[in-house]
């Protein structure tokens, strides 16, 4: 059974629910005893600054015993206070700050700890004695990699594979790991709050919101500027709304759409303030890259991936989609084209009606 050090550190770990348990803590206790007012504050804390900062890590402490209780229980308190703000945005940016919280106090632990965090989120893996590298099971692989597999580094092909599993470094490693937390936080969030816990930590839900509905006025929900977003195809509305999430799109999803908005006429200022929104924004990295890809700062401007391209980067979302089953679609451009016009003509009053 891992100790409390490990259990504070990781709260979401099967353990942590366990010793909660075994040390008859009751939510009521929680929420009203003096004794845990320690604990409901730095779960606010905790709540507040992953919807405000997502990629930085929490400052909390894991010093002595009672530090280490109190950080433990900070982890339901800010999941209730999430929960209360029924917003899947806020939910995704509390998703993303944990995990990032995880890697970045997982990257100075020690191995076996390591696969015992991912053994309780169910992923096989190995040290290999040879080289010192996680070895991933390459199904478990597939599973957590979905969505960066638009990227080069992540693809299957790419990997050191032998017999089945991945060899992976300490960084990509992680990587997986806060991929499983942040899945697994989108999960379970929302959990039912009753009206007791919503009145208690009303001025944090109110913050919260503010905070989320900051972001969201940052980009505008239906429109970019004269564009309808209604006629965006399946995969750039995919892509878009992982952005829009909190969550970091793949290296080829972002240029994806970056080259799908230029093409339509957005600009780079337009298309970076898209990117404001997501929390791993980086204002000069992020410039560089559009502007890079838009043509405005290289002679090379680079063309929007066609649906071939798109299938094989793993970032075609066609399902069902009856357009995108259409023999001649080929483009996301021609999607987007031919569904404005569908769109408009369903606008259009009938001759009746005028
Ligand atoms: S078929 Fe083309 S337009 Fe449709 S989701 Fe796939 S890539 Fe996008």
């Amino acid at each position: 059974m891992p100790d409390l050090k490990m259990i504070a550190r990781y709260p979401f770990l099967r353990a942590a629910a366990d010793y909660i348990r075994n040390e008859q803590i009751e939510l009521e206790q929680l929420l009203t005893d003096a004794l845990y007012l320690p604990a409901r504050e730095l779960g606010c804390k905790r709540a507040l600054s992953a919807v405000s900062a997502p990629t930085k890590p929490f400052e909390l402490s894991y010093n002595d015993e009672i530090g280490l209780l109190y950080t433990l229980l900070s982890y339901p308190v800010a999941r209730m206070i999430i929960s209360a703000t029924r917003d899947r945005a806020a939910i995704a940016r509390y998703a993303v700050a944990e995990s990032k919280n995880l890697s970045a106090l997982a990257s100075g632990e020690k191995p076996e700890n390591i696969v015992e965090i991912a053994n309780d989120f169910g992923i096989e893996v190995q040290i290999s004695e040879k080289t010192g590298r996680y070895a991933i099971h390459f199904t478990g692989y597939l599973t957590f990699t979905s969505q960066f597999r638009g990227s080069p580094e992540w693809k299957l092909a790419y990997q050191d594979l032998e017999n089945g599993w991945v060899h992976l470094s300490k960084e990509k490693f992680l990587r997986i790991l806060e991929e499983a937390l942040k899945r697994k936080i989108e999960r379970e969030l929302p959990l039912p709050v009753d009206a007791s816990i919503r009145s208690r930590f009303q001025n944090e839900i109110s913050q919260i919101r503010e905070i989320v509905e900051k972001h969201k006025r940052a980009f505008p929900s239906r429109e970019i500027g004269a564009l309808d977003e209604n006629a965006f195809p399946p995969c750039m509305k995919k892509i878009l709304e992982v952005i829009r999430a909190g969550e970091n799109a793949p290296h080829m999803a972002r240029f994806a759409i970056v080259a799908f908005l230029k093409g339509l006429g957005l600009d780079a200022e337009q298309i970076l303030k898209l990117f404001s929104t997501s929390p791993d924004f980086d204002p000069a990295k992020s410039r560089y890259q559009v502007e890079h890809i838009t043509g405005k700062s290289s002679h090379t401007e680079y063309k929007s991936p066609g649906c071939a391209t798109m299938k094989s980067y793993g970032l075609c979302m066609a399902g069902d989609d009856a357009l995108c089953g259409k023999e001649w679609m080929k483009h996301p451009w021609v999607y987007y084209r031919y569904r404005k016009k569908e769109l408009k003509k369903q606008k259009l009053p009938s001759p009746t009606t005028a």
